[in-house]
């Protein structure tokens, strides 16, 4: 997820939050990193991807 792009809006955490938690100011606690998301929780992040107004959120297939 692209730390630059992320400006707090809250979306990916509300829409999916078993996949993605906010840190103490209310951005994305996965910002600048790579987040392995297990098989189960795929719809959850795409869910989380589609929120973001941003784009801040990339989904890669391993
Ligand atoms: S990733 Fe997108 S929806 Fe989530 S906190 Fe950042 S800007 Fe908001």
């Amino acid at each position: 997820m692209d730390a630059d792009l992320c400006t707090g809006h809250g979306r990916c955490y509300a829409h999916a939050p078993e996949v993605f938690e906010p840190d103490d100011e209310g951005y994305n606690a996965a910002r600048g990193e790579v987040a392995e998301v297990a098989a189960a929780q795929t719809e959850a992040a795409q869910r989380a991807v589609d929120s973001c107004p941003e784009r801040a959120l990339t989904v890669r297939e391993r």
